[in-house]
């Protein structure tokens, strides 16, 4: 494939809708599957896990968290997978330790994700990138689609399983836009972008 229509079908891989028939040899669901043995993004791992950088990074700095056992998604959670769980979370704050201690950052999940293999977002709250550039990507990130690591470790420890309702979480990607801040309504995406910038993202001292 040409580097550029691959560029293009890269992008359409990350909103999740791929408009044309794919070549590749996997879905493209499975990009991160490949990415976790790509040294350009690998940035850390060990017997249980693989950290990358996310191929489409929505801040300044953007990790995704991937065990290595064979876990499709939240939905394959069992209850003794809250150690490992809470082995992703301690192994991605200590990256974010190593790499940016000065930025907030939070650690989560998407509710209903859109690659397969089970991934830990470590996301800083600057929301400053090119790539953050839909209304979806930003609910995705500033709503309750969002749901923290803590909170699903929470409900493992608690039901014994993990899953939130498809229909309700995908209608919060359509959530009019609000700043994660102020919760300022801002009338589009590049009038949100400036906005955000007001804002300090340094952690307090
Ligand atoms: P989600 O499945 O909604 O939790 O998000 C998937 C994340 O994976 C997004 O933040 C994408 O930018 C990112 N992404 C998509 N394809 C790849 C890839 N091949 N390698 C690394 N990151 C990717
Ligand atoms: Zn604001």
């Amino acid at each position: 494939m040409k580097m550029a229509s691959k560029r293009k079908t890269d992008e359409k891989m990350d909103s999740g809708k791929p408009s044309k028939v794919q070549k590749f040899t996997g879905h493209w669901s499975q990009g991160l599957l490949t990415s976790m043995d790509d040294p350009e993004l690998v940035v850390k791992s060990d017997d249980r896990a693989v950290i990358i950088k996310d191929k489409y990074p929505k801040a300044k700095h953007h990790f995704l968290v991937l065990p290595k056992e064979t876990l499709p998604n939240l939905k394959s959670l069992k209850p003794e997978h809250v150690d490992l769980l809470e082995h992703l979370e301690k192994m991605a704050r200590h990256l974010v330790d190593t790499t940016d201690k000065t930025l907030k950052f939070r650690y989560g999940y998407h509710a209903v994700p859109s690659m397969s293999h089970l991934h830990l977002h470590a996301i800083s709250q600057d929301f400053d990138s090119p790539c953050l550039k839909t209304k979806k990507h930003w609910n995705s990130f500033t709503t309750e689609y969002f749901v923290d690591s803590k909170d699903v470790i929470e409900r493992l420890k608690k039901h014994g399983k993990v899953e939130y309702d498809i229909k309700e979480n995908t209608a919060l990607l359509n959530n009019d836009l609000r700043c994660h801040v102020c919760g300022s309504a801002q009338k589009n995406m590049p009038a949100l972008k400036t906005h955000i910038k007001c804002h300090s993202y340094k952690v307090e001292s």
